[in-house]
């Protein structure tokens, strides 16, 4: 009994909800958003792809072909960015050697290449949100070094994002920094990716957000589907990198759909539907398509929240294919299938939601679910040092729902009893939010009480 006294003590302050969650857009997201270019992000595929091929094993001599040719012009497309009027940006560059595996055959210089917007809360200098797409390509054969592969979706359209991206954000001033890099040797088996995301780990670099932009330019599916409205988001329920410990309180408190990564697929979701017209991002519950995968679960396997973006409707004539016609039939990721319309949309939502998450208050932690055999839920949460942070959100569905249902908006607290709710019933997250609407990721019960 005393026990339950403490805890009701805890649990004492009972807020009414304040309004729904605000909808407003930010007039600078809008103009940071609306300063992306449909032309400079199809100049930018429509280069990649004149390099022949970016094959990591392809020469690096040559000014016009091959990798080197290519990451060159990478690095110093983001260069000049950091030299921009008004630009914050850093270059920045992560050079390793490979050591040969299963797709390279002999050690191999990798470069992965971007800019970091540094964030301004002195507070949080550790953390971070990264974007990558990757600049290499491939052909039929994983090995084929020097055979055309001109990679223009996969993924001169992520490359391209990520670069129109930093140059529209160039002058902004998060909380959190964020990087946005050109990854090499993803089509290597994700090499670039996971020299990244260890080294990040090993900085002490704390990865809020992390997402890979990876075939997301085509339009017209090989199912006979034309679809400039929709795209995937995938992410993990349960995260790669899971301790039995968490294995124990994920199965007690019901959270196979809401690991870090899908709240954050979900977070995409909702900035993009409310910044971009005629575009539905869809939160699909798995890790990525079947059998395949992308830079995103590097950095799951890290531990980092991490999701991929990519088209709705893939053409697999045109992904890993020499350029080639055969029984009047046309095979190879050619520019001429490139819709830089398309990738522009997706470059306005996911950059709406890497503004915003960037520029957010810090998170709660430790969120704690009470109330098992009782009719009450019972949240609370440790709220964060950051002056910032004005108000709460609580998310609530229904526990035969997958997508968030509500957003109740609250004034800023450390707990909440939902009279009348079983916690048994139904699924919750908090957040915080600052003035101007800036969210953190939704925090879901990591506790038990
Ligand atoms: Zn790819």
């Amino acid at each position: 009994m005393r026990a339950f006294r403490l805890l009701s003590c805890a649990f004492a302050i009972i807020f009414s909800p304040v309004g729904i969650a605000q909808e407003a857009r930010n007039p600078r997201v809008e103009a940071v958003i609306n300063s992306l270019s449909e032309t400079r992000i199809h100049g930018t595929v429509a280069r990649l792809v004149s390099f022949g091929t970016r094959h990591t094993l392809s020469e690096t001599a040559s000014e016009s072909r091959g990798i080197g040719a290519s990451r060159r012009y990478l690095a110093a497309e983001f260069s000049a960015l950091s030299k921009l009027p008004d630009s914050r940006l850093q270059p920045f560059e992560d050079r390793f050697t490979a050591e040969p595996g299963p797709r390279i055959p002999k050690a191999v210089e990798l470069i992965n290449v971007g800019a970091i917007l540094p964030g301004l809360d002195a507070a949080r200098a550790k953390e971070a949100i990264v974007l990558t797409g990757h600049y290499d390509s491939r052909a039929s054969s994983a090995l084929d070094a020097a055979s055309d592969a001109p990679g223009a979706v996969d993924d001169g359209s992520g490359t391209a994002l990520t670069l129109e991206l930093a140059r529209a954000m160039a002058a902004e001033k998060p909380a959190v920094s964020v990087y946005f890099v050109a990854v090499a040797g993803e089509e290597q088996g994700l090499v670039g990716s996971t020299h990244l995301a260890k080294r990040l780990k090993a900085e002490g670099i704390r990865v809020l957000a992390m997402v890979s932009v990876d075939i997301a330019g085509n339009t017209e599916g090989q199912d006979g589907v034309k679809d400039n409205v929709h795209a995937r988001l995938w992410s993990e329920g349960v995260g790669a990198s899971e301790t039995p410990e968490e294995r124990r309180l994920r199965q007690a408190l019901g959270n196979e759909n809401d690991g870090a990564g899908r709240e954050w697929a979900r977070y995409v979701e909702r900035t993009a539907k409310r910044y971009v017209e005629n575009l539905d991002l869809l939160v699909m519950l798995r890790r990525d398509r079947i059998a395949r995968g992308s830079d995103h679960m590097s950095f799951a396997a890290e531990g980092f929240p991490a999701i991929c973006l990519r088209e709705m409707h893939e053409h697999y004539d045109r992904q890993h294919q020499d350029v080639r016609t055969a029984n009047g039939r046309s095979y190879g990721d050619d520019l001429a299938h490139f819709d830089a319309a398309y990738t522009t949309k997706l470059a306005k939502g996911l950059g709406a939601a890497i503004w915003q998450l960037s520029h957010a208050p810090q998170a709660p932690v430790n969120v704690t679910l009470g109330g098992a055999v009782s009719p009450d839920a019972k949240l609370r949460w440790t709220l964060p040092d950051d002056a910032r942070a004005t108000a709460i959100h609580l998310f609530r569905r229904r526990a035969d729902s997958v997508a968030w249902q509500r957003i109740q908006r609250f004034p800023k607290t450390g707990a909440l009893v939902l009279k009348d709710v079983p916690p048994d019933n139904e699924v919750f997250a908090v957040s915080t939010v600052d003035a101007d609407g800036n969210e953190s990721l939704p925090a879901y019960p990591s506790k038990l009480e």
